[in-house]
């Protein structure tokens, strides 16, 4: 186990960004940055024991700092979309930037995943990297000084543990996610198409229109193409006639998660169809977005690979969409005081 730290750029200000790279026992190594909390590296080794970089990415932090498609980005202080950018606490409205459509979209131009944050601290003893981020009153339009910590552990077990805690000195939105786009084949091996996915959900929600804001119910996913329950090929159905995959051109959706209790549980598992390698998730979040990549189009990423459209997919473990404004669903409203706390789990076989 070690973690070695290295310089991964100058920002346009003119500071520098650091990427640590952390390594296990079965020589595993992820790596990440102090820009945007971010996840640049996932490597794993294939049934070949070939090791096999299994998240898109870039190689220096310049374009991570327009990263239009949001690669490995912590996202906060709220992921997916919020309606028209506002919403009530209290009786008192708040308003965002309308930066997708007219909606909120990861809290606007600028979300945690495009800034450089506070602190950042190693620890070897337990394969950890935390970075802190103190996001001031205000910060994107929501309310309550909020301090938050993401860390990343990379255990002996192939696990990906990320943790997020956040303190709020008022009453806020807290729904941070992780927007990773993994193709298990390897990040520059085309589409994801052929990858077998499984997602523990009966009912996902669906949305309006292509602005992707949730109608408020919950639809059985039974006899539809959005059903993951047993395990499929991510393109079997993602082309059908089917109204909702119409809206998003493909799937990027989210799904509501069965037995939400608010505890870790095992809720997706993926298979990448060249290398075996498997990613299980794991989440105590009641709502995962999964997302096909569609909106990639030939991007350059990391060691020159050209990542084509749905050439990698997102498993967003969060509150659902919306849930800001829709009293139907799970609230992300964070109490002042309260501790924010939530854990998720990337494993790899
Ligand atoms: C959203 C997509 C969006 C993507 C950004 C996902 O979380 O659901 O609609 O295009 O993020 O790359």
């Amino acid at each position: 186990m070690s973690i070695a730290k290295k310089e991964f750029g100058t920002l346009k200000s003119g500071k520098a960004a650091y990427l640590y790279t952390i390594r296990n026992k079965n020589d595993a190594e992820i790596s990440v940055t102090d820009f945007g909390a971010s996840l640049v590296t996932a490597v794993f080794k294939d049934k070949a024991g070939k090791p096999v970089d299994v998240v898109l990415g870039y190689d220096s932090v310049g374009p991570y700092e327009i990263n239009k498609y949001y690669f490995g980005q912590t996202i906060g202080r709220s992921a997916n979309r919020i309606e028209n950018g506002r919403f009530v606490i209290d009786g008192t409205e708040y308003q965002l930037p309308q930066n997708e459509k007219g909606n909120s979209l990861h809290s606007g131009p600028d979300g945690y995943g495009v800034r450089i944050w506070d602190s950042a601290e190693a620890d070897e003893s337990k394969n950890t990297v935390t970075f802190r981020l103190n996001s001031p009153d205000g910060d994107q339009g929501y309310p309550g000084n909020f301090n938050v910590a993401v860390s990343y552990t990379l255990t002996d077990d192939n696990e990906i543990i990320i943790r997020y805690e956040g303190l709020s000195d008022k009453k806020t939105i807290a729904n941070m996610t992780n927007h990773s786009y993994f193709n298990l084949n390897g990040h520059g091996s085309g589409s994801v198409l052929n990858h077998k996915l499984q997602i523990s959900a009966s009912a996902f929600t669906p949305v309006k229109d292509s602005k992707a804001i949730p109608t408020g119910e919950l639809l059985p996913v039974e006899n539809t193409p959005m059903d993951f329950r047993t395990a499929k090929k991510i393109g079997q159905d993602i082309d059908a006639e089917y109204e909702q995959l119409k809206f998003g051109l493909g799937y990027d959706h989210n799904y509501a998660l069965d037995n939400w209790n608010g505890k870790l549980q095992k809720i997706a598992e993926s298979e990448g169809d060249i290398t075996g390698i498997i990613m299980e998730v794991y989440t105590d979040l009641p709502g995962v977005q999964f997302y096909s990549g569609n909106f990639i189009t030939n991007e350059e990423g990391k060691e020159g690979a050209l990542y084509i459209n749905r050439g990698g997919f997102c498993l967003e473990t969060q509150f659902f969409p919306n849930s800001a404004n829709e009293p139907a669903f799970a609230s992300p409203v964070l109490n002042a005081g309260e501790k924010y706390q939530t854990t998720t789990i990337y494993k790899f076989k």
